[in-house]
């Protein structure tokens, strides 16, 4: 061995040698019988790993590597998720240099040029997780836009419409006016932002007077269709069913009563534009109130305004339309106020309510199913409190809008009459003949499914879904889901209840939600902020082990983890702590002899019972530990009993017993005491660094039927 470990220089190498033997694919387990199985959340790819996926790549493969030890016939089914909204962005960004829209190619050459960016730059986080040391079955490579997995979104989604579950309308969405998508709740992101609060007198149309209504956004008033008053307030019960005369506008609104007006917010009155506002939307529902919409699609006020609004882009049309209220006398007054304002969570773009068409999924049954597994306890969170956020959300949730007005995704298998909007079918091939007119070739929709549609099918389809297949039948459902919490909603939520209605089995036993990764100060970490720690400079300056270790050692289970550097130092040190200490044990033992790491061998003095008694006890915890996901705690263990009890003590011992026995038995007997208690320590700290020890394995004298520490049996019974 040489004198220092250099983990950058042997990492690679070993890695290519587990792929090569094909150490990860389940068929070589030989011996194993019963399947274990993770199917890793497919990162995006237009992603590069950042800390979150490091922890969270590092506690699956830690799961896997000690599943396989144990002897598990265990898979970790990797994959990449094509993103749509994400990865239609990268590629705008690029045409934008070039002055081009998606528009000015088209879609399908745009599409073209999606791909040949997937081909060539797509899913280099994949080889980051190799370097990490992700132990993942790589001839089951999956992709959400492979063949194979656009059919099983198909099938998913002609289910769903057979069932009844699927419609179209038109309704208020989120709407982003750069990506021209509708987005749902959970992917919008609220910033605060210093604005006004305008004070706009509205005229009573009847007699004297007026209301004053109060709004941050004066512009959305030209779509006005009432004023709504809580109707226990006292101030405004006799207008409620009065009329106004909506300034700058010709048309006159009612005041109506709504008894979810907050009395004390600004004057306690409230304009209702139901086109641009999801709760004026609820309340004209109630009211059956008129729908006017006033600002369009890219953000501009449109043709239902005065013609002298018309085009204006929002903040233009604020600043008009405030001047010419001031010039009539109708603003009362102007606050300063801050408020959170939705923004696009891929491109920082605010976010409008406009009405739209869509196409949505009722969630009425599909959220009792998602409900029903988890309440019954055949899944399981880990921390328990996550189920809450899981149960709160479905028990509130409203129908699911999955269609996007995206160019890269599933494009949804409905087509329609071309010569009524309104006529279509649901097909999973072109129809040949159009059913309703006869004669035109109907054309399919232009709308892709929400990423989160196609990604709800993952543990099931990267099996081979809706094929019953021998993967399918073996791995499913799988084992145990790791993730981070502000998926929870949007993708485990979904994966229960498609899982459940599709298959008819849970996806997955067990919801491991780990920590949010921090600053060590607890601020987000972001690249943008220049907080973040690449993870990838962790990897090139210390390895992957000292990577891993510093973060298992931080995986408390808690919901952040302020990470602190100083612990990769740490794993560094305990990395060559342990290298120091095995080219010790080598170098005090015979040319002869062969370890035993499967053989417990018998003690002669009390400090050799000693330590394998310790030994035992280890074992038992870090089981207890991992069994528990306290990953920190196990390896925390782990580390003090190599350290202490075997370097400190125990090598300090056995240079005395070998040198100066008290009988003839003892320096043999210690010299396999030294390489079980080594070998077995290998193995315990494997799941963690799974580099240092499978170099160290290699280097030391066995009989090799055990012939990589990677597929070694697990320590104890
Ligand atoms: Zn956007
Ligand atoms: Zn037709």
């Amino acid at each position: 061995m040489d004198s220092q470990y250099k983990a950058q220089e042997v990492e690679d190498a070993i890695y290519k040698t587990w792929e090569k033997q094909g150490l990860f694919n389940p068929d070589n387990l030989k011996s194993a019988k019963k399947p274990y199985s993770i199917a890793v959340p497919p990162p995006n790819i237009t992603g590069s790993l950042h800390m979150g996926h490091a922890l969270n790549d590092t506690i699956q493969d830690i799961l896997i590597r000690w599943q396989r030890m144990k002897g598990m016939k265990a898979v970790w089914l990797p994959g990449m998720d094509h993103a749509g909204i994400a990865t239609q962005n990268v590629v705008e960004k690029e045409l934008k240099k070039q002055g081009q829209t998606r528009f000015d190619l088209g879609r399908e050459e745009f599409l073209k040029k999606i791909w040949e960016w997937k081909e060539k730059y797509g899913g280099q986080i994949l080889n980051q997780m190799k370097r990490l040391g992700a132990s993942c079955d790589w001839s089951k490579l999956r992709f959400t836009m492979d063949e194979k997995y656009s059919e099983a979104v198909i099938k998913s989604f002609l289910h769903y419409h057979d069932n009844g579950w699927v419609y179209r309308t038109e309704r208020v969405v989120n709407w982003c006016p750069r990506c021209k998508t509708s987005l749902s709740d959970l992917e919008l992101e609220y910033k605060e932002q210093k604005t006004n609060l305008w004070y706009i007198k509205y005229p009573l149309s009847d007699k004297g007077g007026h209301i004053v209504v109060a709004t941050t956004r004066p512009e959305t008033m030209l779509g006005d269709t009432a004023v709504a008053v809580n109707p226990k307030d006292e101030r405004y019960k006799k207008l409620i069913g009065q009329f106004v005369d909506l300034p700058l506008t010709k048309r006159r609104i009612p005041i109506i009563a709504y008894s979810l007006i907050d009395k004390d917010f600004g004057t306690g009155a409230v304009k209702v534009t139901p086109s641009h506002s999801f709760d004026d939307y609820q309340i004209s529902q109630k009211h059956k109130l008129e729908m006017i919409t006033v600002i369009d699609e890219n953000s501009r006020m449109n043709q239902n305004c005065p013609a002298q609004y018309q085009g204006l882009k929002i903040d233009e049309a604020r600043t008009k339309i405030v001047e010419d209220l001031t010039s009539q006398g109708l603003i009362e007054k102007i606050e300063e106020y801050s408020n959170k304002v939705p923004k696009c969570y891929r491109c920082d773009s605010t976010v409008e309510s406009l009405p739209s068409k869509q196409w949505f999924v009722k969630m009425e049954h599909l959220a009792k199913v998602a409900i029903k597994a988890v309440e019954s306890g055949k899944v399981k969170f880990h921390p328990k409190k996550w189920e809450k956020t899981y149960l709160t959300w479905l028990k509130n949730t409203r129908d699911w809008c999955i269609s996007r007005q995206l160019w890269w995704g599933h494009r949804i298998p409905a087509y329609f009459c071309e010569k009524s909007e309104e006529k279509y079918i649901v097909s999973s091939t072109p129809p040949k003949k159009c059913p309703f007119c006869g004669e035109c070739s109907m054309k399919q929709s232009d709308d892709v499914f929400d990423t989160w549609f196609s990604s709800a099918l993952w543990p099931f389809t990267i099996l081979g879904w809706p094929n019953q297949t021998k993967d399918l039948k073996t791995f499913y459902p799988t084992n145990v889901l790791i993730t981070d919490r502000d998926i929870i909603n949007l993708w485990v939520s979904r994966m229960v209840f498609s899982g459940i209605e599709l298959t008819g089995e849970i996806p997955f036993t067990d919801v491991l939600i780990h920590a949010t990764v921090l600053t060590k100060d607890g601020r987000r970490m972001s690249k943008s902020l220049g907080t973040g720690i690449d993870p990838i400079d962790l990897l090139n300056q210390f390895g992957a082990d000292a990577t891993r270790f510093g973060l298992a050692w931080q995986a408390s289970g808690g919901q952040d983890m302020r990470f602190d550097e100083s612990k990769i130092w740490a794993g560094k040190k305990f990395c060559n702590k342990i290298w120091n200490a095995s080219r010790f044990v080598l170098s005090m033992t015979n040319s002869k002899q062969k370890f035993q790491g499967n053989k417990k061998p018998k003690p002669i003095t009390r400090e050799d019972k000693k330590i394998l008694e310790k030994l035992e006890k280890i074992i038992i915890s870090t089981n207890k530990s991992i069994e528990q996901y306290k990953f920190g705690q196990a390896l925390q263990k782990i580390y003090g009993f190599f350290w202490h009890d075997f370097c400190d003590k125990y090598i300090e011992t056995a240079k005395k017993q070998i040198k100066e026995p008290k009988n003839k038995k003892e320096p043999e007997s210690t010299q396999q005491i030294l390489g079980y208690t080594l070998i077995n320590s290998l193995k315990l700290l494997h799941p963690f660094l799974p580099f240092i020890t499978e170099e160290i394995y290699q280097k030391l004298p066995t009989d090799k039927k055990e012939k990589y520490l990677i597929t070694s049996k697990w320590p104890g019974k």
